[in-house]
């Protein structure tokens, strides 16, 4: 793993280019997502970047009205309510990510297990903003 930039950086430079990555032990194999630096299974330092899949499922979601001050910055409030949820990639991996492409306003008609790919940031993206990992359900 490169030396002097920190994981999240590394994290997002690979999202912006349409990258989902984590980190696997080269001790044990353990794979982890979030990306982490330690391996907690064995204790050891020497992780790699490992491209992990583009789709999973829905695995469970909540539909927030009140966002923290970052989110309401964006628009988001108690008529603009966003989804997040839990996405069981198809490693078996779960990541927490925001939902988009749902009924927000109808929660009932999103389901468990709808398939979901990850959606790429949008181009001109700043490049030192924070890429918000998302998905979407597959058309
Ligand atoms: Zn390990």
């Amino acid at each position: 793993m490169e030396a002097g930039l920190s994981i999240d950086s590394t994290y997002q430079a690979y999202l912006r280019e349409g990258h989902l990555m984590g980190t696997r032990c080269t001790g044990c194999a353990e794979v982890y997502f979030p990306p982490r630096g330690i391996c907690p299974a064995c204790g050891s330092r020497a992780l790699e970047w490992v491209e992990l899949p583009r789709e999973g499922r829905l695995a469970a979601f909540t539909v927030i009205h009140v966002p923290p001050a970052s989110l309401a910055a964006e628009g988001f409030d108690r008529d603009h309510p966003y989804c997040v949820g839990i996405v069981e990639l198809e490693n078996g991996l779960r990541a927490s990510a925001r939902i988009l492409g749902v009924d927000v306003s109808h929660p009932e008609t999103i389901a468990i297990g709808l398939p979901l790919a990850l959606e790429l940031p949008p181009a001109g993206e700043a490049a030192n903003s924070h890429i918000v990992l998302a998905f979407k359900p597959v058309k």
